[in-house]
């Protein structure tokens, strides 16, 4: 078994052959599309971390589900160190890529519903474990991206799923075959999804009794009949179509989200991993959000070390590095980023065995991580933001700057510090607004507030977690009180 490099893993997704729906036409060949291409060089570096020889110690990991060498991005976590590897491999690929690298939700639900597969089956005495681990190490072994699909579209969000106008707006088994079941319904938010060889489905709630339909758990390839793909906007996305690579700001790489619909899509019965035992709905979202929680302790700092590199680039660059007061803002962007990294790495090495071998992180911790990354990326783009000055939102574009006309204008009032090009200062102030108010920003802000579930998810899990009635039990004790 090889472990795929970038370009095989490029021609593996083009070879399925996926059609998507983008800015309102039928697209073929997503894989080539302007839109789509930077969030696949973002998975793709993934894959060639593993093979490069400073970084492969930490991508490469042996399985013990395989028996072998798999890429990290697919490994059961066997201890604390694994955990702590993940985050550190998070931040790594963050700082190299500065977006989304998509690929951690599938791992994410792996690990999820390995647990939980155990769990449900010494209860209810189903066979989800074994078929879960035979369809994993086919994974690890072909080295696949896996899309974790949990969001649905929840319609009416003071009812339940039983309760909707269309029994769709939660995703459902619609009917039950001998051979599997067929599903319908929808997932949004679909982090990678046309960039994953895969898709692990997951109920997106603790269901109750009624609710069985919707309390199901299963796998499809992407190229299953009956999916549809709808993309997602970014702020300035056709930026990434036009001639000049300058205004997108990160010139390379780029996250992806897509809406996908799944309309009456057969699942065979071996690719199913729940199904109505609603008594484990809960457990895979606790386990799967936890888990993703932990992650945004690693991709969302890496992501921060690039803002932080960048403000303190154009701070040198407009020649204001020596003050007092842009020296402090730096120091409060990195304490900012560094609280983060601590919480994923403290979730990480208090991590805790499960039943059926994997490690579990440190629920309450993964949920303090998180809610920091609900507030603190916001306050390291506002300090980027005053940092970098107002030309940030005013700047001419690129095309006005290859203008000879213009172009003379440009080089000459835009510039600073002598030390630096104009044309680099503007790269780095569009490399800031990328990730504050472009492209950039859908991932590192609106998914530091809303992925892995918005900050009241998070307040729910923190106060479960915190044993509150143990504290006051503590005080009673050690004041006497009866
Ligand atoms: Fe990975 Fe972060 Fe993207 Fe989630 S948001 S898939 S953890 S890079």
């Amino acid at each position: 078994m090889a472990m795929k490099t970038g370009e095989a893993y490029r021609k593996s997704i083009k070879s399925l052959g996926l059609k998507a729906h983008v800015l309102g036409e039928t697209i073929g060949d997503p894989t080539v599309h302007g839109l789509v291409e930077p969030s696949q060089n973002a998975v793709a570096f993934t894959y060639d971390a593993a093979h490069d020889k400073e970084t492969k110690t930490l991508f490469c990991v042996e399985s013990p589900l395989c028996k072998d060498v798999v890429n990290r991005f697919t490994h059961l976590h066997q201890s604390t160190d694994d955990l702590v590897n993940k985050v550190k491999m998070q931040r790594y690929c963050g700082v190299q890529t500065g977006c989304c690298f998509q690929r951690c939700v599938g791992l994410d639900a792996a690990n999820a519903i390995f647990s939980t597969t155990y769990e449900c089956d010494e209860k209810h005495g189903t066979n989800y474990h074994k078929r879960f681990k035979d369809y994993w190490k086919w994974i690890q072994k072909e080295d696949l991206v896996v899309d974790g699909a949990m969001t649905d579209p929840k319609g009416d969000r003071g009812k339940r799923p039983v309760e909707q106008h269309d029994l769709d707006l939660f995703l459902r088994v619609k009917e039950q075959r001998r051979d599997g079941v067929v599903i319908s319904g929808a997932k949004l938010h679909q982090t990678g999804m046309l960039n994953s060889h895969e898709i692990l489905v997951m109920p997106t709630l603790t269901m109750r009794p009624g609710e069985e339909r919707w309390a199901v758990c299963c796998a499809l390839p992407t190229d299953a009949e009956g999916i549809r793909y709808i993309y997602g906007r970014q702020s300035s996305d056709t930026r990434k179509l036009e001639e000049y690579r300058l205004d997108v700001g990160n010139p390379i790489y780029g996250g992806q989200e897509v809406m996908t619909v799944f309309e009456d899509v057969f699942v065979p019965k071996e690719r199913v991993f729940l199904n109505g035992e609603i008594d484990f709905s809960g457990t895979l979202v606790e386990r799967f959000a936890s888990y993703h929680r932990q992650s945004y302790g690693g991709c969302k700092v890496g992501v921060g070390d690039v803002l932080i590199g960048a403000t303190a680039l154009i701070a040198r660059m407009n020649g204001v590095h020596k003050a007092g007061h842009i020296n402090d803002k730096l120091v409060e962007m990195i304490h900012l980023n560094e609280t983060i990294y601590s919480c994923g790495i403290a979730c990480s090495a208090t991590g805790e065995r499960t039943a059926a071998g994997n490690f579990q992180v440190n629920m309450l911790l993964a949920n303090v991580c998180k809610l920091n990354v609900t507030r603190f990326p916001y306050e390291l783009a506002r300090l980027a933001t005053d940092v970098a000055g107002g030309l940030l939102g005013t700047m001419p574009s690129a095309a006005d700057l290859e203008d000879p006309l213009t172009g003379k204008y440009i080089r000459k009032y835009l510039a600073s510090n002598p030390e630096y090009e104009t044309v680099d200062r503007m790269k780095v102030l569009r490399l800031i607004e990328n990730l504050v108010a472009g492209a950039g920003a859908v991932g590192y802000l609106i998914e530091s507030m809303h992925g892995a579930g918005p900050p009241a998810a998070q307040r729910i899990m923190i106060k479960r977690q915190a044993e509150i009635d143990k504290k006051m039990m503590k005080v009673k004790t050690f004041l006497g009180i009866q």
